[in-house]
């Protein structure tokens, strides 16, 4: 037995317009707020309408991409990473003896 994707339902994706501005997160929020207004006031028919968010895992120390298993470390993607991981290391080592 293998793993088999059905099609289970279909909805409607709106992405909002990108503006050149210091905090696009922020920008994209507030198109998408009142897009989801307009379209409760325009469309009929529709069961349900929000603003939802996309969430990405990052290093807290320098906001790179979060590329690893663990939640504690994230490879050396940064010295403070690393030297984070050598702490913890140091204290578990020391926890054992
Ligand atoms: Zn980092």
């Amino acid at each position: 037995m293998a793993r088999t994707t059905n099609i289970s339902n279909y909805y409607i994706r709106i992405d909002p317009r990108t503006g050149y501005t210091s905090d696009p997160v922020a920008y994209a929020k507030a198109e998408c707020e009142a897009m989801a207004a307009q379209i409760k006031r325009h469309v009929d028919d529709w069961k349900y309408v929000d603003v939802e968010q996309e969430t990405e895992d990052v290093c807290e120390h320098c906001g790179g991409v979060w590329t690893e298993a663990s939640q504690v470390f994230n490879g050396g993607c940064c010295q403070a990473d690393e030297d984070a991981e050598k702490a913890r290391l140091a204290t578990l080592e020391r926890a054992e003896n």
